[in-house]
Order: C-alpha cells, then sequence, then structure tokens
C-alpha cells in the first residue's frame, strides 16, 4: 500500500472522454453550483441509476433526453458480471462500448460510474482497473472489507482509496470514497449488518489524504428495499450531514457528497403491485404484505441531503420495484401475448418513467437543453405507461 504522505494527484480536467461523456464529478459539481444552461440557480442532484441490462441503458438515455438531464449510469460488480456473462471485465467492454455509441447520438452529457468497486480483494482491483480505463468516474469502497465481514481500519481505507485515486486522477477519472460503514443489502457483493456514522475528524484526514473529490459518508441511509420497521419513518443525521459538509468545504469546496440508499418508496408503485398481485390469485397474501411492508427513505430526507451538498443520490431500489410491478401489471393484461418485445416495453417504458420522476424530484431537468414534456404536469402512473 502505497504511504500517502505527498500531496494526492489533482483530477486531469483536460481529459476529453468520447462525445457527450465527462467525468461524474465535472456533471456534479455542476449541480452543486446549480448551473443549467446559462442560469445559475438552486443545487440540484444526479440521481445514480444502477443499470443492470442494455434495456435499463435505454430506459435512462430516453429519460435524460425528454428532461434534458445530466445523466449518470451506475453499474455494479454483480451488475457487471450479468452483462459480461460472468465475467465483470467483459462486462465493462461491453457496456462502456454501448454506452459510448449511445452517447454519441445523445442530446445530453452523461457520465458512467462503477457502484462499489473495491481495492482489497485481487478481483476487486481487477474490475477497478479495467473501468479507470473504460468508465469516466470510479467508487472504491474499501471502508467495509466484505470478504472479512468487517469494517476497514482508517488507515488502510485512506491507504487503498489513495491508490485509486494515484491511478484515476491523472487521466481525469473521478473517484468516490466512502467513509464509515452503511448497513443493508445492495447486492450480493456489497451487504452489511451493522453501520457506523462518519466522523468529522476522520473526514479531514480522509480527504486530505486520499485527495477523493466525491465521498459517501454515512449518515443513516441504508441499501436495500427494507430501510427500517414497517411503518416506521427513517431519520438521517441532517445534522451531521451539515457539519461534514463544512469540513469538507473547508478543505475543498469542490467536494461532491453522495448518498448512498437513497430510494423512496413510489405509494403508486406499491398500490399499482398489489392490485395486480390480487388479480393474479387469491394465494399471494404473502406477497402483498412483503410489498406493503418495503420502507424507503421518505424524499424530505433526501431533499435535506441535497441541501447539504449531496448532489449524487443512489437510487435502485425503487425502479427494480416499478419494473416488477410494471411486469405483473404486463402479465394481468395479457398473459397470452407471445411477444417479448410487448412485455420489453411494459416493463422499460415503467422504468423509464420512474427514472422520469426521480429526475424531476432531484431538480436535474433543463440543463443541457429544455426539457420536452412540462415537467409540473407529469404524472407517474403505471397504467398508462
Ligand atoms: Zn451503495
Amino acid at each position: 500500500m502505497s504511504k500517502p504522505y505527498a500531496a494526492p494527484p489533482k483530477l486531469n480536467r483536460e481529459r476529453r472522454f468520447p462525445d457527450n461523456m465527462q467525468a461524474a464529478h465535472a456533471l456534479t459539481l455542476k449541480a452543486k453550483r446549480g448551473a443549467r444552461g446559462n442560469r445559475t440557480g438552486k443545487g440540484y442532484a444526479l440521481p445514480a441509476f444502477n443499470v443492470t441490462t442494455y434495456q435499463g441503458i435505454d430506459s435512462a438515455f430516453t429519460a435524460y433526453e425528454t428532461l434534458g438531464s445530466s445523466g449518470l449510469l451506475a453499474f455494479s460488480n454483480s451488475a457487471l458480471k450479468h452483462f459480461g456473462s460472468g465475467d465483470p471485465l467483459l462486462g465493462l467492454e461491453q457496456v462502456s462500448a454501448y454506452v459510448e455509441r449511445k452517447a454519441a447520438r445523445s442530446s445530453v452529457q452523461v457520465a458512467t460510474h462503477l457502484d462499489h468497486g473495491d481495492y482489497i480483494g485481487e478481483s476487486g482491483r481487477k474490475v477497478v482497473q479495467g473501468a479507470v480505463h473504460l468508465l469516466t468516474s470510479v467508487m472504491a469502497d474499501n471502508s467495509t472489507d466484505h470478504a472479512a465481514k468487517q469494517p476497514t481500519p482508517l488507515e488502510d481505507n485512506i491507504g487503498y482509496t489513495r491508490e485509486v485515486v494515484n491511478m484515476a486522477h491523472p487521466v481525469g477519472v473521478s473517484v468516490e470514497g466512502e467513509l464509515g460503514v452503511l448497513a443493508g443489502e445492495e447486492d450480493e457483493d456489497t451487504k452489511s449488518d451493522f453501520s457506523t456514522y462518519t466522523r468529522p475528524e476522520d473526514l479531514a484526514q480522509f480527504l486530505k489524504e486520499t485527495g477523493v473529490l466525491m465521498l459517501a459518508p454515512t449518515i443513516g441511509t441504508m441499501h436495500g428495499p427494507n430501510k427500517g420497521k414497517p411503518g416506521h419513518k427513517v431519520k438521517l443525521n441532517i445534522p451531521l450531514a451539515h457539519e461534514l459538509l463544512k469540513v469538507a468545504n473547508s478543505i475543498n469546496d469542490e467536494i461532491i457528497f453522495v448518498a448512498h440508499g437513497a430510494s423512496t418508496r413510489y405509494e403508486e408503485v406499491v398500490s399499482y403491485a398489489v392490485d395486480q398481485l390480487g388479480k393474479l390469485g387469491s394465494g399471494n397474501g404473502e406477497m402483498i404484505q412483503a410489498w406493503k411492508d418495503f420502507v424507503g427513505t421518505d424524499w424530505d430526507q433526501i431533499q435535506g441531503l441535497i441541501g447539504a451538498g449531496f448532489c449524487k443520490i443512489n437510487t435502485d431500489t425503487e425502479n427494480r420495484q416499478t419494473f416488477l410491478a410494471a411486469l405483473l401489471g404486463a402479465v394481468t393484461k395479457n398473459a397470452a401475448k407471445i411477444d417479448i418485445r410487448w412485455y420489453d416495453n411494459q416493463m422499460w417504458n415503467a422504468v423509464t418513467a420512474s427514472y422520469i420522476k426521480k429526475l424531476i424530484m432531484a431538480g436535474n431537468h433543463g440543463i443541457w437543453h429544455e426539457p420536452k414534456i412540462d415537467v409540473d404536469k407529469f404524472v407517474f402512473d403505471l397504467n398508462n405507461t
């Protein structure tokens, strides 16, 4: 592990990515400054959509281009394995080429991001190295040793993360670090039974020694569809978020905070899914209860975070829920339709609408051009997608 004594390398802003692609830091910094078109206003956020299929990438592009949004496509290790039929490095090659072609024809600017890359294990290192070559942004999540199921000591987290910064910043690829441990399960590679808040004194040391410009501090968000007991509200530590922002801005006011586990529960999706399960038969009581029990983070909490400099909000669960609800709806509408494309469209039109809803909520519209729809009149209704 390299000793983080010398000043960390600065992000190379001269790097030119393929057409209409930028580092995640460039797009999120624009959001922190509230820059859209020629105007500057209130800060907004980039929802990072975890895409796991090519149709998901297409849906995200359609949503961005409908609204003129800044786009952020996130790929987890397990998504890359899925794209690459088990080989995450092949997956990386395939998705980066695919996104590059889509972006070249796009009306907006997008970033591609490795979600929860780690530099601790051998396989994680290879994916991070591949992502530095093929994506515009990487997350170096070294706060938890997932193989050993324990938090990494601060010095080790700093050391591993600094190695990624040393490799990525000179070629213009922005790096997101993680400090503190986030509870919950994102996918089979990223889960934790415990959580610890980020300590302000650790934050200063971490930022200075790693040089990261994007950071996921831990302030009470959780991964997964069950962020607490059913009926309970998730309470984020917004005062701590503001305290951490002050520390970060005093070191470099271009530092962007990232909220993981920022999925909200879409009531219209839950009730639509419950209706479809009811139509599908009387034996679905347990599944209906599972849908009713999903606990997301309330949007007013996430808005509090955006105000505290969290300009990248990771949202995955509500889009997965939308996909499944639309699948249930497709089956109840017509279970004898022998046409893969019809089902495909049913699900992905719904997910596109789910993406549009979140982009509007986050204020991320009219950035690269005026929206093609009236954002104030947009209604998310799975009966009409
Ligand atoms: Zn995460």
